[in-house]
């Protein structure tokens, strides 16, 4: 359905007051939402609305719509990221009138007698377009992940065939299918959702994890940080590896996700990770071992010690398999017995520049800091925009919206 131009003109003189608005408008939506539909907090993650991430993503994506209504072409991009996100949660169309109803309702409490109408008709149009533009993503690749060879439409239960420490803090899980036939092989890069219910959980808990090896159909890893810096510890993550062992199951989705090697560029690729960011590069690094890529790849790590630092047996193994390989890390803050490392403190732009040429095309993951810190000296290096490819462990932000959030 078009929109008429002057719906058009009522939501574009709406921006500005989106703008400042934005993210009291989506907390109002989702505390009103949640209230009233406590059956969806089965699928939102709880620790993203109480730190105001969930709220201030919807926000810019709301934002970023009303700015481009006639065009909603041009964030088609950051439609895929959070359909993505939608498919692998279990997000159905039937949920989308839910949000529209407390979306425009929240829009009234907040603006008051600001909302005309008109202002309310135009949104109420506006949002049925854009939930469409959702809705048809989404059920496209609902569908494509079900039809896919092993593939399934939401949650399968996978058994635990092994579980490995990698380092203090990171585990890995191995799953495979109860009746041993294949699982979907899936992008180097991309993730699956767990979804747990842990004892004294009153909602499912719901949590991403990049796989975090080649694809393979005969099972799948991911590698878990416990979450233990801050105060309340992580849940899923403390749960996995406290209570989740060998011969247990879980619910998990089909591999989703945009932030993926494209294995038909030709181009000098680095694989750049901040602590447990590494888990997708990895995958991207065996992939290209796999395929015997004679790209010149380099694998850079920081992690803040030895102690700290995963899979670096195996990354200096899979550098020295590849014709073009490097492998370089470093340690934040290293304690007396760690190793030699190739850098100490932040990754710099000294450290990086013989090593990253203009034409590389960068994928970088990991906290906050060291995405916005890394992926500015690369754009200081000369890398065009494009080829600087990022993802970030949270709901999907623009990364200069990022730091507002956490
Ligand atoms: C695409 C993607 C891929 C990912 N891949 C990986 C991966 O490979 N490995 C990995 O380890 N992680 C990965 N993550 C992160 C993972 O999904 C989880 O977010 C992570 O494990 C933390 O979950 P948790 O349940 O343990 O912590 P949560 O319970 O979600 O808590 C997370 C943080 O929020 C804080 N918090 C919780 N409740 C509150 C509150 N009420 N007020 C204030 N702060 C609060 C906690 O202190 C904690 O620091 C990925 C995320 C995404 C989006």
């Amino acid at each position: 359905m078009a929109l008429s131009q002057e719906t058009i003109n009522v939501i574009k003189s709406t921006v500005p007051v989106l703008e400042v608005h934005g993210v009291t408008i989506t907390s109002t939506f989702y505390k009103n939402m949640f209230n009233n539909h406590p059956e969806l907090l089965n699928i939102f993650n709880h620790a993203n609305q109480s730190q105001g991430r969930q709220q201030t993503a919807l926000a810019n994506m709301v934002l970023a719509a009303a700015k481009n209504i006639d065009q909603l072409e041009s964030v088609l991009p950051a439609v895929i990221q959070v359909a993505h996100k939608h498919r692998g949660l279990g997000v159905k169309a039937e949920h989308y009138p839910i949000v529209g109803k407390y979306l425009l309702e929240a829009i009234k409490e907040v603006l008051g007698d600001a909302a005309t109408d008109d202002i309310i008709n135009a949104w109420a149009e506006a949002y049925g377009v854009i939930a469409q533009v959702f809705i048809d993503i989404e059920a496209n690749m609902y569908k494509l992940a079900k039809d896919q060879t092993g593939g399934w439409k939401e949650f399968k239960e996978l058994e635990v065939v092994d579980k490995v420490k990698e380092s203090d803090v990171i585990t890995s899980f191995y799953f495979k299918t109860m009746d041993d036939q294949p699982l979907p092989v899936y992008e180097p890069g991309q993730y699956i959702t767990v979804r747990v219910n842990i004892p004294g959980e009153k909602y499912a808990l719901n949590r991403q994890y990049s796989l975090s090896c080649a694809p393979d159909n005969k099972y799948y890893r991911i590698s878990v940080k416990r979450e233990i810096d801050f105060e309340p510890n992580g849940k899923v993550s403390n749960y996995l590896h406290d209570y989740l062992n060998v011969g247990d199951t879980i619910e998990v989705s089909a591999p989703a996700g945009d932030f993926t090697l494209n294995m038909d560029e030709t181009a000098p690729v680095a694989l750049i990770s901040g602590g447990v960011g590494l888990t997708p590069l990895m995958s991207m690094f065996e992939t290209l071992v796999k395929n015997d890529s004679d790209r010149k790849v380099t694998f850079i790590h920081s992690s803040r010690h030895e102690g700290l630092h995963a899979f670096n047996k195996e990354t200096r193994e899979l550098a020295g398999k590849l014709q073009h390989g490097s492998y370089y890390y470093g340690y934040q803050d290293p304690v007396e017995k760690d190793g030699k490392h190739d850098f100490t403190g932040y990754i710099t732009k000294e450290f990086l520049v013989n090593k990253i040429s203009t034409d590389t095309i960068c994928y970088v993951c990991g906290p906050v800091a060291f995405l916005k810190n890394v992926v500015g000296m690369l754009s200081d290096l000369g890398v065009a925009q494009e080829n600087i490819r990022y993802e970030f462990f949270g709901p999907a932000l623009a990364l200069e919206k990022v730091e507002t959030a956490v």
